[in-house]
Protein backbone atom coordinates (compact mmCIF):
# COMPACT_ATOMS: atom_id res chain seq x y z
CA UNK A 1 0.00 0.00 0.00
CA UNK A 2 3.20 2.49 -0.16
CA UNK A 3 2.88 5.39 -2.30
CA UNK A 4 4.49 6.10 -5.48
CA UNK A 5 6.43 8.89 -6.62
CA UNK A 6 7.90 9.48 -10.12
CA UNK A 7 10.47 12.08 -11.03
CA UNK A 8 10.71 13.79 -14.26
CA UNK A 9 14.09 15.82 -14.58
CA UNK A 10 12.78 18.23 -17.40
CA UNK A 11 12.36 21.71 -17.40
CA UNK A 12 11.64 24.23 -19.81
CA UNK A 13 14.20 25.89 -18.62
CA UNK A 14 16.51 26.16 -14.97
CA UNK A 15 14.88 28.80 -12.66
CA UNK A 16 16.95 30.83 -10.76
CA UNK A 17 16.14 29.87 -7.92
CA UNK A 18 16.01 25.96 -7.96
CA UNK A 19 18.25 23.43 -6.67
CA UNK A 20 16.36 20.54 -8.04
CA UNK A 21 17.63 17.79 -9.95
CA UNK A 22 16.00 18.93 -13.56
CA UNK A 23 17.60 20.52 -16.43
CA UNK A 24 16.21 21.73 -20.07
CA UNK A 25 16.20 18.14 -22.54
CA UNK A 26 15.36 18.04 -26.49
CA UNK A 27 12.77 15.06 -27.30
CA UNK A 28 14.99 12.76 -28.19
CA UNK A 29 16.39 12.58 -24.42
CA UNK A 30 13.12 12.47 -23.18
CA UNK A 31 12.42 9.27 -25.01
CA UNK A 32 15.05 7.80 -23.86
CA UNK A 33 14.08 8.90 -20.27
CA UNK A 34 10.72 6.66 -20.89
CA UNK A 35 12.80 3.57 -22.35
CA UNK A 36 15.06 3.93 -18.88
CA UNK A 37 12.15 4.28 -16.76
CA UNK A 38 10.03 1.71 -18.60
CA UNK A 39 13.37 -0.70 -17.56
CA UNK A 40 13.35 0.65 -13.67
CA UNK A 41 9.83 -0.62 -13.25
CA UNK A 42 10.59 -3.82 -15.22
CA UNK A 43 13.12 -4.12 -12.66
CA UNK A 44 11.75 -3.11 -9.34
CA UNK A 45 8.03 -3.55 -9.82
CA UNK A 46 8.12 -7.05 -11.14
CA UNK A 47 5.27 -7.92 -9.17
CA UNK A 48 3.08 -4.90 -9.41
CA UNK A 49 2.63 -2.06 -7.14
CA UNK A 50 -0.92 -0.75 -5.69
CA UNK A 51 -0.28 2.12 -3.88
CA UNK A 52 -3.36 4.72 -2.19
CA UNK A 53 -1.21 7.73 -4.05
CA UNK A 54 0.56 8.99 -6.52
CA UNK A 55 2.67 11.73 -7.53
CA UNK A 56 4.44 12.47 -10.74
CA UNK A 57 6.72 15.18 -10.11
CA UNK A 58 10.11 17.01 -11.23
CA UNK A 59 11.01 18.64 -12.88
CA UNK A 60 8.59 19.40 -15.39
CA UNK A 61 6.08 16.74 -15.98
CA UNK A 62 4.62 17.83 -18.57
CA UNK A 63 7.35 18.86 -20.58
CA UNK A 64 6.72 15.24 -21.74
CA UNK A 65 4.98 15.73 -25.28
CA UNK A 66 1.08 14.44 -25.36
CA UNK A 67 1.98 11.31 -26.65
CA UNK A 68 4.81 10.52 -24.34
CA UNK A 69 2.69 10.87 -21.61
CA UNK A 70 0.27 8.65 -22.83
CA UNK A 71 3.39 6.18 -22.95
CA UNK A 72 4.00 7.23 -19.35
CA UNK A 73 0.36 6.28 -18.28
CA UNK A 74 0.53 2.72 -20.41
CA UNK A 75 3.92 2.24 -18.56
CA UNK A 76 1.80 2.71 -15.20
CA UNK A 77 -0.65 0.73 -16.94
CA UNK A 78 1.50 -2.58 -16.99
CA UNK A 79 3.00 -2.50 -13.55
CA UNK A 80 0.03 -0.35 -11.30
CA UNK A 81 -2.55 -1.61 -9.94
CA UNK A 82 -4.77 1.82 -9.14
CA UNK A 83 -7.81 0.02 -7.60
CA UNK A 84 -6.76 1.67 -3.90
CA UNK A 85 -5.30 4.87 -5.82
CA UNK A 86 -7.67 7.74 -4.01
CA UNK A 87 -5.11 10.34 -5.38
CA UNK A 88 -3.23 10.82 -8.46
CA UNK A 89 -1.75 13.97 -8.66
CA UNK A 90 0.62 15.47 -11.84
CA UNK A 91 2.79 18.98 -11.39
CA UNK A 92 2.52 21.37 -14.45
CA UNK A 93 4.36 24.45 -15.29
CA UNK A 94 1.44 26.66 -17.06
CA UNK A 95 2.95 27.27 -20.06
CA UNK A 96 3.48 23.33 -21.28
CA UNK A 97 -0.22 22.70 -20.63
CA UNK A 98 -2.40 21.86 -23.62
CA UNK A 99 -5.49 20.10 -24.40
CA UNK A 100 -3.82 16.83 -25.29
CA UNK A 101 -1.92 16.43 -22.89
CA UNK A 102 -4.55 17.33 -20.15
CA UNK A 103 -6.93 14.47 -21.75
CA UNK A 104 -3.27 12.27 -21.56
CA UNK A 105 -3.20 12.67 -18.05
CA UNK A 106 -6.92 12.19 -17.11
CA UNK A 107 -6.49 9.17 -19.13
CA UNK A 108 -3.80 7.43 -17.28
CA UNK A 109 -5.90 8.63 -13.96
CA UNK A 110 -4.60 12.02 -13.12
CA UNK A 111 -7.80 13.26 -10.86
CA UNK A 112 -5.07 16.49 -9.00
CA UNK A 113 -3.18 18.94 -10.54
CA UNK A 114 -0.57 20.98 -9.08
CA UNK A 115 0.07 24.20 -10.78
CA UNK A 116 3.32 25.80 -10.36
CA UNK A 117 2.44 28.95 -10.83
CA UNK A 118 4.66 31.27 -8.05
CA UNK A 119 3.07 35.04 -9.10
CA UNK A 120 0.87 36.32 -11.04
CA UNK A 121 2.90 39.44 -11.70
CA UNK A 122 5.30 39.43 -14.85
CA UNK A 123 8.08 41.63 -13.44
CA UNK A 124 8.73 38.67 -10.17
CA UNK A 125 8.15 35.87 -13.02
CA UNK A 126 11.43 37.54 -14.77
CA UNK A 127 13.17 37.93 -11.45
CA UNK A 128 12.74 34.12 -10.72
CA UNK A 129 13.58 33.21 -14.23
CA UNK A 130 9.85 31.29 -14.82
CA UNK A 131 9.10 29.50 -18.14
CA UNK A 132 5.59 30.90 -18.32
CA UNK A 133 3.84 34.35 -18.61
CA UNK A 134 1.15 35.55 -16.39
CA UNK A 135 -1.65 34.94 -18.18
CA UNK A 136 -0.50 31.16 -18.82
CA UNK A 137 -2.07 30.04 -15.49
CA UNK A 138 -5.55 30.66 -15.75
CA UNK A 139 -5.19 29.30 -18.94
CA UNK A 140 -3.91 26.29 -17.63
CA UNK A 141 -6.41 25.46 -14.79
CA UNK A 142 -9.37 25.62 -17.63
CA UNK A 143 -7.58 23.17 -19.71
CA UNK A 144 -7.01 21.08 -16.70
CA UNK A 145 -10.54 21.25 -15.64
CA UNK A 146 -11.94 20.59 -19.24
CA UNK A 147 -10.36 17.92 -19.00
CA UNK A 148 -12.00 16.43 -16.45
CA UNK A 149 -9.30 17.28 -13.84
CA UNK A 150 -11.54 18.70 -11.02
CA UNK A 151 -8.98 18.90 -7.79
CA UNK A 152 -6.50 21.69 -8.28
CA UNK A 153 -3.60 22.79 -6.23
CA UNK A 154 -1.67 26.52 -7.16
CA UNK A 155 1.93 27.02 -5.95
CA UNK A 156 2.80 30.66 -4.72
CA UNK A 157 6.29 32.34 -3.73
CA UNK A 158 6.65 35.01 -1.21
CA UNK A 159 8.95 37.07 0.14
CA UNK A 160 10.59 37.73 -2.98
CA UNK A 161 13.23 40.21 -3.61
CA UNK A 162 10.95 43.94 -3.86
CA UNK A 163 7.72 42.23 -3.03
CA UNK A 164 5.24 43.92 -1.25
CA UNK A 165 2.46 42.83 1.55
CA UNK A 166 -0.22 44.54 -1.09
CA UNK A 167 1.52 42.84 -3.99
CA UNK A 168 1.71 39.06 -2.28
CA UNK A 169 -1.84 39.82 -1.13
CA UNK A 170 -2.79 40.38 -4.71
CA UNK A 171 -1.01 37.14 -6.11
CA UNK A 172 -3.06 35.42 -3.37
CA UNK A 173 -6.28 36.68 -3.80
CA UNK A 174 -5.93 36.06 -7.71
CA UNK A 175 -4.86 32.55 -6.97
CA UNK A 176 -7.91 31.97 -4.98
CA UNK A 177 -10.54 33.76 -7.44
CA UNK A 178 -9.30 30.59 -9.76
CA UNK A 179 -11.53 28.43 -7.40
CA UNK A 180 -8.63 26.37 -6.47
CA UNK A 181 -8.93 24.25 -3.29
CA UNK A 182 -5.62 23.68 -2.29
CA UNK A 183 -2.65 26.39 -2.12
CA UNK A 184 1.03 25.67 -1.11
CA UNK A 185 2.98 28.75 -0.19
CA UNK A 186 6.81 28.70 0.10
CA UNK A 187 8.83 31.75 1.48
CA UNK A 188 11.41 32.28 -1.37
CA UNK A 189 14.66 30.70 -0.23
CA UNK A 190 18.22 31.29 -1.65
CA UNK A 191 19.61 27.82 -2.64
CA UNK A 192 23.17 27.66 -2.75
CA UNK A 193 25.46 27.83 -6.47
CA UNK A 194 21.89 28.94 -7.71
CA UNK A 195 21.45 32.04 -9.80
CA UNK A 196 19.53 34.26 -7.41
CA UNK A 197 22.18 33.16 -4.40
CA UNK A 198 24.78 34.91 -6.82
CA UNK A 199 22.70 37.52 -7.03
CA UNK A 200 22.39 37.97 -3.40
CA UNK A 201 25.92 37.99 -3.07
CA UNK A 202 26.63 40.16 -5.72
CA UNK A 203 23.91 42.55 -4.05
CA UNK A 204 21.92 42.81 -7.04
CA UNK A 205 18.86 41.58 -4.94
CA UNK A 206 17.64 42.50 -1.80
CA UNK A 207 16.26 39.53 0.93
CA UNK A 208 12.73 40.40 2.50
CA UNK A 209 13.21 41.49 5.84
CA UNK A 210 12.26 38.98 8.35
CA UNK A 211 9.49 40.96 9.48
CA UNK A 212 8.08 41.28 6.09
CA UNK A 213 8.30 37.33 5.74
CA UNK A 214 6.51 37.16 8.65
CA UNK A 215 3.16 39.41 7.81
CA UNK A 216 3.38 38.18 4.69
CA UNK A 217 3.11 34.72 6.73
CA UNK A 218 -0.25 35.92 8.60
CA UNK A 219 -1.71 37.44 6.05
CA UNK A 220 -1.62 34.24 4.04
CA UNK A 221 -3.48 32.86 7.26
CA UNK A 222 -6.05 35.90 7.35
CA UNK A 223 -6.54 35.74 3.55
CA UNK A 224 -7.09 31.87 3.11
CA UNK A 225 -9.21 31.35 5.50
CA UNK A 226 -11.72 34.08 4.56
CA UNK A 227 -11.73 31.72 1.32
CA UNK A 228 -12.81 28.88 3.34
CA UNK A 229 -9.04 27.29 3.04
CA UNK A 230 -7.74 25.82 6.23
CA UNK A 231 -3.63 26.31 6.92
CA UNK A 232 -3.12 22.34 7.32
CA UNK A 233 0.50 22.23 7.26
CA UNK A 234 3.50 24.97 7.75
CA UNK A 235 3.34 25.90 3.55
CA UNK A 236 -0.03 24.35 2.77
CA UNK A 237 -4.37 25.29 2.78
CA UNK A 238 -7.01 23.28 1.94
CA UNK A 239 -10.16 23.38 1.51
CA UNK A 240 -11.53 20.81 4.58
CA UNK A 241 -10.88 17.35 2.87
CA UNK A 242 -8.63 18.55 0.12
CA UNK A 243 -5.28 18.13 1.86
CA UNK A 244 -2.53 16.31 -0.22
CA UNK A 245 -2.79 12.77 0.86
CA UNK A 246 0.28 11.87 -1.19
CA UNK A 247 2.22 15.08 0.83
CA UNK A 248 0.16 13.63 3.99
CA UNK A 249 2.80 10.24 3.86
CA UNK A 250 5.54 12.49 3.21
CA UNK A 251 4.77 14.50 6.51
CA UNK A 252 3.50 11.37 8.65
CA UNK A 253 6.97 9.51 7.65
CA UNK A 254 4.76 6.87 5.88
CA UNK A 255 5.89 4.49 2.69
CA UNK A 256 6.93 5.44 -0.52
CA UNK A 257 8.95 4.30 -3.94
CA UNK A 258 10.33 6.50 -5.46
CA UNK A 259 11.06 5.84 -9.53
CA UNK A 260 13.12 7.84 -11.61
CA UNK A 261 16.47 9.89 -12.35
CA UNK A 262 17.02 11.93 -8.41
CA UNK A 263 13.73 9.97 -6.70
CA UNK A 264 13.94 8.67 -3.59
CA UNK A 265 11.62 6.56 -1.64
CA UNK A 266 10.99 5.12 2.15
CA UNK A 267 9.78 2.00 3.49
CA UNK A 268 9.70 0.69 6.65
CA UNK A 269 12.42 3.58 7.91
CA UNK A 270 14.49 2.46 5.31
CA UNK A 271 15.54 4.91 2.60
CA UNK A 272 16.12 4.45 -0.81
CA UNK A 273 17.91 6.91 -3.61
CA UNK A 274 17.72 7.15 -7.26
CA UNK A 275 21.23 8.09 -8.82
CA UNK A 276 20.40 12.12 -9.21
CA UNK A 277 22.34 12.00 -12.63
CA UNK A 278 20.29 10.65 -16.09
CA UNK A 279 23.46 9.33 -17.94
CA UNK A 280 24.50 7.16 -14.32
CA UNK A 281 20.41 6.27 -13.79
CA UNK A 282 20.44 5.39 -17.80
CA UNK A 283 23.94 2.98 -17.66
CA UNK A 284 22.80 1.54 -14.37
CA UNK A 285 19.38 0.59 -15.81
CA UNK A 286 20.58 -0.58 -19.07
CA UNK A 287 22.91 -2.99 -16.81
CA UNK A 288 19.96 -4.70 -15.21
CA UNK A 289 21.18 -2.93 -11.91
CA UNK A 290 18.82 -0.85 -10.14
CA UNK A 291 19.44 2.32 -10.02
CA UNK A 292 19.68 3.31 -6.34
CA UNK A 293 21.64 3.25 -3.10
CA UNK A 294 19.94 1.67 -0.13
CA UNK A 295 20.77 3.92 3.39
CA UNK A 296 21.29 1.70 6.51
CA UNK A 297 17.96 1.27 8.40
CA UNK A 298 17.36 4.62 10.77
CA UNK A 299 18.01 4.07 14.01
CA UNK A 300 14.40 4.54 16.27
CA UNK A 301 16.34 8.00 17.69
CA UNK A 302 16.57 8.42 13.80
CA UNK A 303 13.12 7.68 12.94
CA UNK A 304 11.38 9.48 15.60
CA UNK A 305 13.85 12.69 14.86
CA UNK A 306 12.48 12.80 11.12
CA UNK A 307 8.96 12.11 12.49
CA UNK A 308 8.79 15.56 14.53
CA UNK A 309 10.85 17.51 11.57
CA UNK A 310 8.30 16.34 9.38
CA UNK A 311 5.19 15.88 11.29
CA UNK A 312 5.50 19.33 13.37
CA UNK A 313 5.03 21.24 10.44
CA UNK A 314 1.47 19.86 10.26
CA UNK A 315 -1.16 21.97 11.90
CA UNK A 316 -2.34 18.73 14.08
CA UNK A 317 1.20 17.93 14.71
CA UNK A 318 2.70 14.41 15.62
CA UNK A 319 0.43 11.77 16.93
CA UNK A 320 2.07 10.35 20.11
CA UNK A 321 1.49 7.13 19.28
CA UNK A 322 3.07 7.19 16.38
CA UNK A 323 6.41 8.61 18.14
CA UNK A 324 5.97 6.07 20.37
CA UNK A 325 6.09 3.14 17.88
CA UNK A 326 9.03 4.81 15.88
CA UNK A 327 11.35 5.53 18.90
CA UNK A 328 10.13 2.57 21.38
CA UNK A 329 9.46 5.78 24.33
CA UNK A 330 6.92 7.79 25.07
CA UNK A 331 7.57 11.57 24.15
CA UNK A 332 7.44 12.95 27.33
CA UNK A 333 10.12 10.52 28.42
CA UNK A 334 12.36 11.41 25.72
CA UNK A 335 11.71 15.07 24.89
CA UNK A 336 9.80 16.37 28.28
CA UNK A 337 12.29 18.59 29.26
CA UNK A 338 12.75 21.13 26.39
CA UNK A 339 8.74 20.01 25.24
CA UNK A 340 7.91 21.66 28.99
CA UNK A 341 10.48 24.70 28.20
CA UNK A 342 8.44 25.14 24.76
CA UNK A 343 5.18 24.86 26.25
CA UNK A 344 6.23 27.42 28.96
CA UNK A 345 6.94 29.78 26.10
CA UNK A 346 3.15 29.29 24.22
CA UNK A 347 5.34 27.46 21.36
CA UNK A 348 4.50 23.48 21.70
CA UNK A 349 1.12 22.22 22.71
CA UNK A 350 -0.30 19.06 23.58
CA UNK A 351 -3.68 17.56 22.66
CA UNK A 352 -4.88 14.17 24.05
CA UNK A 353 -3.51 12.29 20.89
CA UNK A 354 -0.85 14.58 19.57
CA UNK A 355 1.75 17.12 20.31
CA UNK A 356 1.62 20.35 17.86
CA UNK A 357 3.57 23.58 17.58
CA UNK A 358 0.99 26.81 18.53
CA UNK A 359 0.53 29.35 15.89
CA UNK A 360 3.09 31.21 17.24
CA UNK A 361 5.10 28.19 17.02
CA UNK A 362 4.68 27.42 13.31
CA UNK A 363 6.41 30.64 12.74
CA UNK A 364 9.26 30.01 14.37
CA UNK A 365 9.48 25.70 14.02
CA UNK A 366 13.20 25.33 12.88
CA UNK A 367 13.78 26.34 16.47
CA UNK A 368 11.17 24.38 18.44
CA UNK A 369 12.47 21.27 16.22
CA UNK A 370 16.19 22.32 16.88
CA UNK A 371 15.39 22.03 20.78
CA UNK A 372 13.05 18.70 20.61
CA UNK A 373 15.36 16.81 18.09
CA UNK A 374 18.58 17.79 20.46
CA UNK A 375 17.07 15.99 23.89
CA UNK A 376 17.43 12.64 20.75
CA UNK A 377 20.71 13.24 20.51
CA UNK A 378 20.84 14.11 16.88
CA UNK A 379 20.81 18.03 15.57
CA UNK A 380 18.22 18.65 13.14
S1 LIG B 1 10.15 24.40 -13.13
FE1 LIG B 1 10.45 23.64 -11.03
S2 LIG B 1 11.95 21.99 -11.17
FE2 LIG B 1 12.03 23.15 -13.12
S3 LIG B 1 13.71 24.61 -12.82
FE3 LIG B 1 11.79 25.65 -12.25
S4 LIG B 1 11.58 25.30 -10.01
FE4 LIG B 1 13.11 23.84 -10.79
Amino acid sequence: MASLYIHIPFCVRKCGYCDFYSGAAGDADMERYLNALEREFDLRARHGLAPETIFIGGGTPTRLGAAQLRRLGAILGRHVDRSRCVEFTCEINPVTLTPEKADALAAMGVNRASFGVQSFDPRYLAGLDRAHEAGAAPRALAIARDAGIARLNVDLMFALPGQTLAEFESDLTQALALGTEHVSLYALTYEDDTPLSRRLKDGTVTPATPELEEAMFELAGRVTARAGLERYEVSNYARPGAECAHNLVYWTCGDWHGFGAGAHGMIGGVVQRNVADFAAYERDIGKGLPPCAIDNPMSPAERAETLLLMGLRLTRGVELARFRRFAGADFTTVCGGPAGRLVELGLLEFTPTHVRATPRGLIVLDSVILELAMALGYPA
